[in-house]
């Protein structure tokens, strides 16, 4: 993940913001009437935290992403909850922006405390695989570094440990699947799902059509640009998705945007434009590379390619995720017709690539 701050936004969550540059937690606050913010910890992550909303529906209360599970996280939401004026025991369901453990982990604790369902779009739900062997999960991962040109010594430091899954599968199962463009909650009939492809494949953003306000998961945030990555259990263009799908929502005109990480703001088409010209100057920084040395592995690719903390610094699971970005890029570039993308001695090297001048038609 990278920053980008071209054109400009508009922050609107001033005291998240001020949190974030004091590095502590932000307060809970009333975003509108009827609806809140509760951020809980995502410990040991540069996230830092993960934003619950809280909706007021006639008979209760929904959530719009739950948080990472771990006992500190459920304090926070619980505890959080009581300073509204509320129980845990009044949520009646859980709207899942994705299926990534921030966001769904806690749900099956909050369903088991009050009876709430989980919810969440048709791909994401099929994505987790409750039946997940760690050995296979293992074997996969390495076969999948070794044809990125992930050297033996660096190997066993990108592959998930035992904890990681164990997260995995703490992850629930989704009670109820939403499509796009669903009203999932009649008593709020005004809260509208926005299928956003890309970060993950059955990513939702929620519309409140009543406040005016998108709730956009990790769609859009306001400072990083979200993680998008091919790894052995995402292939496809999910950055071509991804681009595609933000440019559908650019003419949206929400008054505050409200993200699951970092801070609320304002100017979706600003972001949108942000987003764009970040991945337009990635995609020149990775064909640079391969016209200067073709046959690069994907690995050697990534290695020197500009990360905000330096690649030595991007170590274990971040340089394995630094790694899942950059073979998106390369693969969009390859379904641009940018370049060509030969397996090298059997192995899936995204290495062999060949310039064309299909990209720069493209992108300019
Ligand atoms: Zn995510
Ligand atoms: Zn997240």
């Amino acid at each position: 993940m990278t920053t980008s701050t071209h054109p400009k936004i508009t922050v609107t969550g001033h005291l998240q913001k001020e949190a974030w540059r004091l590095r502590e937690l932000p307060p809970v606050e009333l975003v509108r009437p009827g609806l809140w913010s509760i951020p809980v910890i995502f410990p040991n992550n540069p996230l830092r935290y993960v934003n619950v909303y809280v909706i007021e529906v006639p008979t209760g209360l929904v959530l719009v992403d739950a948080g990472w599970p771990v006992d500190e996280a459920w304090a926070n939401l619980t505890e959080g909850l009581v300073s509204i004026g509320a129980n845990v025991t009044d949520v009646e369901g859980v709207l899942v922006t994705h299926n990534h453990a921030d966001h769904l982990g806690l749900a099956g604790r909050i369903r088991d405390a009050s009876g709430a369902w989980v919810a969440m779009h048709r791909l994401d739900a099929e994505g987790v695989d409750h039946e997940i062997d760690p050995e296979e999960m293992t074997t996969s991962s390495e076969r999948w570094l070794i044809g990125a040109g992930v050297q033996e010594s660096d190997l066993a430091s990108m592959i998930p440990d035992v904890g990681q899954f164990a997260n995995h599968l703490m992850i629930p199962k989704a009670d109820r699947l939403i499509e796009d463009g669903e009203r999932p909650l009649p008593g709020a009939p005004a809260i509208r799902a926005i299928w956003t492809p890309g970060h993950s494949p059955g990513h939702l953003c929620f519309m409140d059509d009543e406040r005016n306000l998108l709730m956009s998961g990790d769609h859009l945030l306001p400072r990083i640009s979200p993680h998008i990555s091919v790894h052995p259990r995402e292939t496809g263009d999910p950055l071509g998705t991804y681009i595609a799908t933000l440019n559908a929502m650019r003419d949206m005109t929400p008054d505050e945007i409200l993200p699951a990480h970092e801070y609320r703001f304002s100017g979706l088409a600003e972001r949108v434009d942000q987003m764009n010209l970040h991945h337009e100057e990635r995609l020149a920084e990775v064909l640079d590379w391969i016209m200067t040395r073709p046959g690069a592995s994907s690995y050697e690719i990534a290695a020197h390619l500009s990360w905000s903390h330096g690649w030595e610094n991007t170590r274990g699971m971040l340089r394995r995720a630094a790694l899942g970005e950059t073979i998106a890029h390369i693969v969009h570039l390859q379904v641009r017709g940018a370049i060509r993308n030969e397996p090298v001695d059997g192995r899936e090297y995204r290495g062999e690539l060949v310039r064309t001048d299909a990209w720069f038609a493209n992108a300019r």
